[in-house]
């Protein structure tokens, strides 16, 4: 623990937040790679206080920091992608877990998968209410089930008889996604557009060269009681393959599911053998934007190359490497 606080220290003085993800190419390939997102949206400087971005920095270096320590003693991607979503869901700042938004009920909602790159296993859970870590759920589905993907009430009781921790709805309300909520029903009412977005996932390559991608979310704000969304879809929200790339999407459910944006990316990269960036850049800035589907990937490939392409005005994102390599960006 004080390792991982001491690297976030050290790492947020050499952070730089506020520019484009052109960045450098890397000129070797690191043995691994860890990136997260914490949701896309109207993510604009001028909404976000020096205080409040203070803490979505320093809480996305954290999720990186613990992901990467994992990856450097050589252990699995799966174990990274987990760690880091699970920190981000403990939080109230993130649309995932403790800061899950609201349904047009006032409740939460919450889906999220996981996706092994190495043999294409898969686990996911949707419309659950009472698991505190939706994403350690998914990864269970996945080893302890002979399931892919568990919804509402048979889902919360697998969880409970696998071990894992259950809470009181209670656990989820955060006074700031309440008057979110409130602010999206009066919206509603006056027919004005509401904000929505927020998810966390993370993608990441480790030293076996395995890949794996994870996503967990509280939806969209006053989305319809029952509703699911794209996270828990595996290849619509989530998607990793060794041959190809790992993804993780954020952003207007709907449009992801139609347009099977994880696996399309890979698809893309297997079939007509375009390399990540292109695939990824495609997808999100012209499929999707054409059909003013909003929202952004964190992608990975098998080479450790990244991209975090998104067609909103930011997007909560980061990623560290072997090759000493750490960025947190929250805007354009
Ligand atoms: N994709 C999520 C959903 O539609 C929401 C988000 O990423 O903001 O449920």
């Amino acid at each position: 623990m004080k390792n991982i606080i001491l690297s976030v220290i050290i790492i947020f003085s050499a952070i730089t937040f506020n520019s484009c993800d052109s960045e450098k190419k890397q000129n070797k390939s690191p043995e691994y790679v860890l990136v997260i997102h914490g949701g896309a949206g109207r993510i604009l400087k001028e909404n976000i206080s020096p205080e409040k971005e203070k803490q979505y920095i320093l809480k996305l270096s954290e999720a990186l920091a613990s992901g990467a320590e994992i990856l450097k003693n050589g252990g699995p991607s799966l174990d990274a992608v987990e760690t880091a979503i699970n920190i981000l869901e403990d939080s109230p700042l993130f649309n995932a877990g403790k800061g899950a938004v609201f349904t047009e009920k006032g409740e939460n909602e919450m889906d999220a998968s996981i996706m092994d790159g190495r043999t294409l296993n898969a686990g996911a859970v949707a419309g659950v209410k009472t698991i505190k870590n939706p994403i350690s759920a998914a990864r269970k589905v996945m080893t302890n089930s002979k399931h892919v993907l568990l919804g509402g009430e048979g889902a919360e009781e697998f969880a409970a008889a696998v071990g894992l921790e259950i809470v009181e709805p209670a656990y989820f309300y955060t006074p700031e996604k309440w008057e979110r909520f409130k602010k999206a029903k009066q919206k509603l009412q006056s027919k004005e557009k509401t904000e929505k977005h927020g998810t966390v996932g993370a993608v990441a390559l480790d030293k076996h060269g395995n890949l794996a991608a994870g996503t967990s979310t509280g939806g969209m704000t006053m989305k319809m009681f029952g509703r699911i969304g794209d996270s828990p879809i595996i290849g619509a929200g989530t998607y990793a393959n060794n041959n190809t790339c790992a993804v993780s999407a954020t952003g207007h459910g709907e449009y992801f599911i139609r347009n099977v944006v994880a696996y399309d990316i890979s698809a893309l990269m297997e079939y007509k053998k375009w390399n990540l960036e292109k695939a990824s850049d495609f997808v999100i800035n012209e499929k999707l934007k054409s059909q003013n589907g909003s929202g952004g990937v964190i992608t990975v490939d098998k080479d450790g190359n990244i991209s975090m392409p998104f067609n909103t005005e930011g997007m909560f994102r980061g990623y560290i490497n072997s090759n000493g390599e750490m960025r947190v960006l929250l805007y354009k």
